[in-house]
């Protein structure tokens, strides 16, 4: 079955919807482009997908079950919002943090999974570990919140514009982990973005996203009902 089935789904913030879906599946490993317009609708699907916001209506499937908001499934899928935010701790134990919760705790492992995710984001550890999270730029910032996430080795990794308040190092850098954890756990991605360039150079579907309404191929964007 498909790693993500989404059947009648509406959300609506007060009057207004801002995604309706009436059916789409993603499989196991895919890359997945979300491209459209500022308020089309991309935040409240990762956000829907990522199970930490509650659709109004509809159901959505985690490999053919059921998957509920704030669930067990959800430690599955890791979503890095568009505004992510660090414990005002150091590096070490902010990426230290989400593995934690899922009970490990033996410092030698902890050590090992951290190192690994601030390598995965080009952050030396040696440099970065202990380092506050008020001394880190804000490319530092997003690379250390991606790590936070890689450490748990996600199968599914929502993307929310990843590189678009960063300096084009630190996106290089973000690009490349992205492509890596893809690599090395056949992760599934979804990444909202408006760097085309990158879009280009990555195997990947693109889903256009127009006014709550998603079209998943080109012809039905080209031509759609909104005209
Ligand atoms: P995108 O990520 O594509 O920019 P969003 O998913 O953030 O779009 O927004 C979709 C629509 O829902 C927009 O019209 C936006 O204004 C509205 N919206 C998003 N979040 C909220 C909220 N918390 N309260 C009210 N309206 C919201
Ligand atoms: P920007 O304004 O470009 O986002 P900053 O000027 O805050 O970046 O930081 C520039 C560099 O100096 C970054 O690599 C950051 O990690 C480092 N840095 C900033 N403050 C400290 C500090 N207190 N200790 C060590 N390194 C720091």
């Amino acid at each position: 079955s498909p790693i993500f089935e989404v059947k009648n789904l509406v959300h609506s913030y007060g009057a207004q919807i801002a995604l309706k879906v009436d059916h789409l599946t993603v499989e196991k490993g895919e890359i997945i482009a979300l491209v459209g317009p500022n308020g089309a609708g991309k935040s409240t699907l990762l956000k829907i997908l990522g199970l930490v916001e509650k659709p109004t209506s509809g159901e959505i499937f985690f490999k053919g079950k059921p998957a509920r908001p704030f669930s067990q499934v959800s430690r599955k899928i890791s979503l890095l919002p568009q505004q992510p935010f660090l414990l005002k701790r150091n590096v070490f134990d902010n990426v230290a943090y989400g593995l934690k919760i899922r009970k490990i705790r033996d410092k030698q492992i902890l050590r090992e999974k951290v190192y690994k995710a601030l390598e995965l984001v080009g952050l030396s550890p040696e440099e970065f570990a202990r380092r506050p999270w008020y001394a880190l730029s804000g490319g530092e910032t997003q690379r250390v919140a991606l790590a936070c996430r890689l450490a748990l080795e996600p199968e599914v990794l929502l993307l929310d514009e990843p590189t678009a308040s960063v300096d084009v190092y630190s996106a290089q850098l973000i690009k490349r982990a992205v492509l890596k954890a893809h690599n090395l756990w056949n992760t599934t991605v979804l990444i909202a973005s408006h760097d085309y360039a990158w879009l280009d150079e990555v195997p990947h579907k693109t889903w256009h996203i127009f006014k709550g309404h998603i079209f998943t191929d080109e012809i039905n964007f080209i031509w759609g009902p909104w005209q």
